[in-house]
């Protein structure tokens, strides 16, 4: 299992397979299981459906790692203009983006004066903005912009990863700046002395701090999300939440668009708050991915679709 996993993460970074998988048809065919499409129409008219039975949703446009810092201008306005259609179709919906996706890795001045203009237009507009967490290299990097962004606008939220070895340090260094954190156990492929590789342990990590952050929030108000699809860990957050009496309704999931439908639905039933995180746009390759790598049984899915039309 770890073989296949650390192959498939390999796969996500290889510049080659990069652009000749794409274009397989039958590799489109299996992404219609992720994604609803590559366009924001796509991922507007998903979230509709989502909203009317009482799921809001979280929004991202694919794409990292930018070549040229000219490509961040465009990313910017597009942010722009879907937070302007949002509170025209007055959706409940928030947007999600990777910092390299605005030049993180080629200028870091850039990135905050254009991540500023994105939460400006947010917190005009009453809405949100999450920033993901990439790769371990800028873990340390997307934190200090975390808290530099937070001191100056109060809608905007960072993920953590629970995989990582600073996690705890990384929580109670963010906890200084009262921060709204989506915890999630962590998508790439890290080496031995930086992330944790037990699935066990991951999970254990990702319990103690949930509850931390639960206690954080229950002190300072602050939004604390827990990113995951596992329902055992869901069902432990749940029993925390009630041992440090959490607000009735205020516990909050983050599932990813696809997965665990009739547990979504569910969640909410039971009167916690379940946001689904919906990916369009064209580049999903290195995301894509991921996604098999997080449960090597998709890929028997995808294989499956050779056969299909
Ligand atoms: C809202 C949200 C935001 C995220 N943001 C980030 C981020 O910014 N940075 C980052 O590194 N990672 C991010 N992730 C991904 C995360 O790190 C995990 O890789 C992913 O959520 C799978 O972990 P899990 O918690 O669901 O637990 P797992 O133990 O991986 O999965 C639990 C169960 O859920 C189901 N499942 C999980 N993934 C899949 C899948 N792809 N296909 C089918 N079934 C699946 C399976 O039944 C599995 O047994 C995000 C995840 C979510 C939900």
């Amino acid at each position: 299992m770890a073989v296949m996993r650390n192959f498939l993460l390999w796969c996500s970074e290889n510049p080659t397979l990069r652009t000749k998988v794409p274009q397989m048809s039958f590799v489109q065919r299996a992404l219609k299981r992720f994604m609803p499409g590559e366009e924001i129409d796509d991922a507007i008219t998903a979230s509709k459906e989502f909203i009317d039975i009482g799921i809001p949703t979280v929004l991202t446009r694919l794409g990292e790692d930018l070549q040229d810092l000219s490509e961040a201008d465009e990313v910017t306005n597009h942010y722009l203009s879907v937070i302007d259609r949002i509170a025209e179709e007055k959706l409940d919906i928030e947007i999600s983006l990777k910092l390299t996706q605005l030049g993180f890795n080629l200028s870091e001045e850039k990135t905050f004066e254009n991540f500023d203009k994105i939460a400006e237009r947010a917190e005009k507009l009453n809405n949100v903005v999450w920033i993901d967490m990439e790769g371990s290299e800028y873990t340390q990097k997307t934190i200090n912009f975390y808290k530099r962004i937070k001191a100056k606008r109060s809608n905007v939220g960072l993920c953590l990863q629970s995989y990582l070895f600073s996690s705890h340090q990384d929580l109670n260094d963010l906890l200084e700046v009262i921060p709204n954190i989506r915890l999630v156990k962590g998508a790439y492929n890290e080496p031995h002395d930086i992330a944790l590789r037990d699935k066990f342990r991951v999970d254990e990590n990702y319990l103690d701090l949930a509850r931390k952050m639960l206690e954080a929030s229950n002190k300072d108000g602050n939004r604390m999300v827990f990113g995951t699809q596992d329902l055992k860990l869901i069902e432990a957050i749940k029993k925390e939440a009630d041992i440090l009496n959490y607000p009735q309704g205020k516990l909050e999931f983050q599932m990813l668009y696809g997965i665990k439908p009739n547990a979504q639905k569910q969640l909410v039933k039971e009167g916690h708050i379940v946001r689904v995180l919906i990916s369009y746009g064209k580049s999903w390759y290195p995301w894509y991915m991921r996604r098999l790598a997080e449960r090597p049984a998709n890929i028997a899915f995808v294989l499956k679709n050779i056969f299909t039309k």
